[in-house]
């Protein structure tokens, strides 16, 4: 197939500075969670990118110097020759399938605490650690700023050396550039402060410099946000901000712009839609003849065309639709849009860097294990025999078990229990905010739809018995949880016997199933994720008066890992949800709850008519244990028996990346003899 010729102008080359870019796909700088300390990894993944087509792939941030230090959160870095060597890994996996390779040049300032080099951090003004360290920065005077410009240059002529087409000054995100030019955290005195020159001075003096150094090979990019978060609702781009941009206009070769509010450019699909930005950026393009570069979460060819086509942006830049879908520009280069594997905006990528761990993605398990366990996006070696597989349960295990399994060209038979396919993600996806996670299901059905080799049987629950009478060479058993209503979870290690009558006490799969509880409820969040916040917005807005309890400090405590903690919080309290933190349930008498302090010997009680248990999951493996059950009792010899294997929730609840992750790693080693001495371990 060929390409739409609505889709050409995102084909087109454009120039930046000395460079041109291939297309208009540019997949600006993100974190991933391996930076210097895995390089191997890193190369593999941006390689990949660039092998699916995305004309521009940048680093993460990578440090200038010690003094810029993000450690436990992984970014690059170019301090010394080895670093070089490192990077060279990545730009050179870039350059064979003809992608330009980008460089976020960072100095971190009161965003860098320095834990790993133990250096005092820089910052514009003495101010406190802004990432909560119990550390405030040393007040750059002019000879750490000359240091500064120094490091700066040098950084530059390495990135250059280890092959990067464009060199970014990084100016915004909270690090150090961005508190030169804000007028909230600069409150120098001398020639970096006080008046908007002044506060632009550094950058600008960085943009010259660094196209002195390298500007004959190397594009130079400045990274800014459009607003500095002074401006109001009405008029978010303050006069000192636009007038900034204006002085800047054409002095960088390409303008990568963002906006002040992370949790905006982060945008959670539960909280944001896609292109949010658009309205805020368009601006930019108005004040400069340089290309100009943003992101939106674009995953719709159509909405990027239209963002060219309006003269919004040049490059359409992608981190997340680029994690999700390696091969996003291909696709739509080979007439295969529906092929994309869109982005679900859940942000499980950012948890990667958060934890200081590599990244993974919910939609695309193989982000991550490019190097260590080979995994390509798109490409899966073939089947090893005519075997059949039974999949049994279609939930996202299920569902991508049965795609990979499919591609491999596995003869392959789905049963589901619904009439619906999609499991959690079906019914999670129906809660506020959710809608977009209905992609994961939508993307492999589609693609199972399209496999003469696959089967689907919605409307059939099995048993062990009818499992088995299939005959199928391997059954997986993909058949996932059930929320506890005991109680059971972090807070109570055993049951809670004390919950009052049944009738008054619901879990999550109630909810899914339309048993709404009448009156009051109190939701006692013992999960810290998502779904016990999720489900507070949906029966307010059906007009249940909640109490929210949580044994974590925080509302949705481990959403801090994915920008979703605060947002989550706030909505709770614009909705009027009673909450209270730091409180286990110890009781419910069928009217009042009694709650316990996690802290000191203080109970509470609240009035309420009914309690909703976010604690834990039960695996519905069942019929796993029934099938391998049945397996061992037969006699008849072990030859012709199944291979039985559970995978995803049924195996071990979890989050629907690993799920996901569970069904394709089934699929790749069906058959195969992987060993865990094969993956590269050695990052
Ligand atoms: P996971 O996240 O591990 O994929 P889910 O709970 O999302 O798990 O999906 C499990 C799916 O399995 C659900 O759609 C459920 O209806 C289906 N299922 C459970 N038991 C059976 C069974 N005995 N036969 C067929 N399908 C089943
Ligand atoms: Fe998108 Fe979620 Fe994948 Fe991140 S983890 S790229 S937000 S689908």
């Amino acid at each position: 197939m060929t390409r739409d010729p609505r889709y050409d102008i995102l084909f087109e080359p454009v120039q930046i500075g000395p460079v041109q870019a291939p297309n208009r796909f540019y997949q600006v700088p993100h974190c991933n969670g391996m930076g210097f300390l895995r390089p191997k990894m890193l190369a593999a993944m941006r390689g990949i990118k660039a092998e699916g087509g995305w004309g521009v792939i940048c680093t993460e941030y990578c440090s200038i110097h010690p003094s810029a230090d993000d450690l436990p959160h992984p970014y690059a870095a170019l301090w010394n020759q080895d670093h070089i060597k490192a990077n060279a890994l990545m730009t050179e996996k870039v350059h064979e399938f003809g992608a330009l390779a980008g460089v976020e040049l960072w100095a971190g300032g009161a965003s860098s605490s320095n834990l790993l080099t133990r250096e005092v951090p820089l910052g514009v003004s003495s101010m406190p650690d802004l990432s909560g360290n119990p550390y405030q920065t040393r007040a750059m005077d002019k000879k750490d700023i000359r240091n500064l410009r120094k490091w700066h240059r040098a950084a530059a002529l390495r990135a250059r050396d280890a092959g990067f087409d464009i060199v970014y000054i990084y100016a915004t995100h909270s690090y150090l550039l961005s508190q030169f030019l804000s007028p909230l955290h600069n409150h120098r005195t001398d020639e970096y402060g006080g008046s908007l020159e002044n506060r632009v001075r550094l950058v600008r003096e960085l943009i010259e410099e660094t196209k002195e150094a390298i500007g004959d090979t190397c594009a130079v990019a400045v990274r800014m946000a459009i607003d500095d978060g002074t401006g109001t609702v009405e008029h978010p781009i303050s006069e000192d901000r636009r007038e900034m941009f204006e002085m800047l206009a054409d002095l960088p070769d390409l303008w990568d712009v963002n906006v002040h509010n992370y949790a905006r450019e982060m945008s959670l699909s539960r909280f944001f839609k896609e292109g949010l930005l658009e309205e805020s950026i368009h601006y930019v393009k108005s004040i400069t003849s340089k290309p100009v570069v943003s992101v939106g979460r674009f995953t719709s060819p159509d909405t990027m065309v239209s963002l060219v086509q309006k003269g919004t942006l040049d490059f359409v830049g992608a981190a997340r639709p680029s994690i999700a879908d390696p091969f996003l520009p291909r696709k739509i280069e080979e007439g295969r849009p529906e092929d994309i594997r869109e982005c679900i905006g859940c942000n499980i990528c950012y948890s990667g860097d958060s934890l200081g761990v590599p990244i993974r993605c919910t939609q695309n398990p193989s982000m991550g294990e490019e190097w260590r366990r080979g995994w390509h996006p798109e490409r899966i070696h073939s089947k090893s025999s005519d075997a059949t597989v039974l999949v049994v349960g279609a939930g996202p295990a299920g569902l991508e078990a049965t795609r990979a399994l499919g591609q491999r060209g596995y003869k392959v038979m789905l049963a589901e229990a619904s009439t619906e396919l999609g499991g959690r993600v079906t019914q999670e996806c129906k809660l506020p905010g959710l809608a977009e996670w209905g992609r994961v299901r939508d993307y492999r059905v589609h693609q199972i739809r399209t496999m003469p080799n696959v089967d689907i049987f919605p409307d059939n629950s099995l048993n062990a018995e009818e499992a088995l009478d299939i005959g199928a060479e391997h059954i997986v058993v993909a058949t996932g949880s059930t929320w506890r209503n005991d109680g059971f979870g972090r807070y109570h290690s055993k049951p809670c016997l004390d919950l009052g009558p049944v009738e008054q006490i619901f879990t999550p799969n109630d909810i899914f199933k339309g048993r709404l509880p009448q009156g009051k409820v109190l939701i006692f969040d013992d999960d810290h994720y998502y779904l016990g916040s999720v489900l507070a917005e949906a029966l307010v807005t059906q007009g249940v008066e909640v109490c929210f309890v949580t044994s974590e400090n925080l509302v949705a405590a481990w959403g801090a890992m994915i920008d979703e903690q605060y947002q989550a919080q706030q909505r709770l309290l614009q909705l009027g949800v009673q909450i209270i933190t730091a409180h286990g349930l110890e009781q419910f008498d069928g009217a009042n709850a009694h709650l316990s302090c996690v802290y000191a010997e203080r109970t509470q009680t609240v009035a309420v008519d009914s309690v909703l248990l976010v604690t834990a999951r039960t695996p519905n493996d069942s019929l796993y244990h029934d099938i391998a059950g049945s397996i061992d009792a037969d006699t008849s010899g072990t030859s012709s028996a199944p291979t039985i294997t559970k995978i995803g929730d049924c195996d071990a609840p979890a989050i629907i990346a690993a799920a996901i992750y569970a069904g394709h790693r089934y699929a790749r080693e069906l058959e195969t003899d992987v060993k865990e001495s094969d993956v590269r371990w050695s990052e």
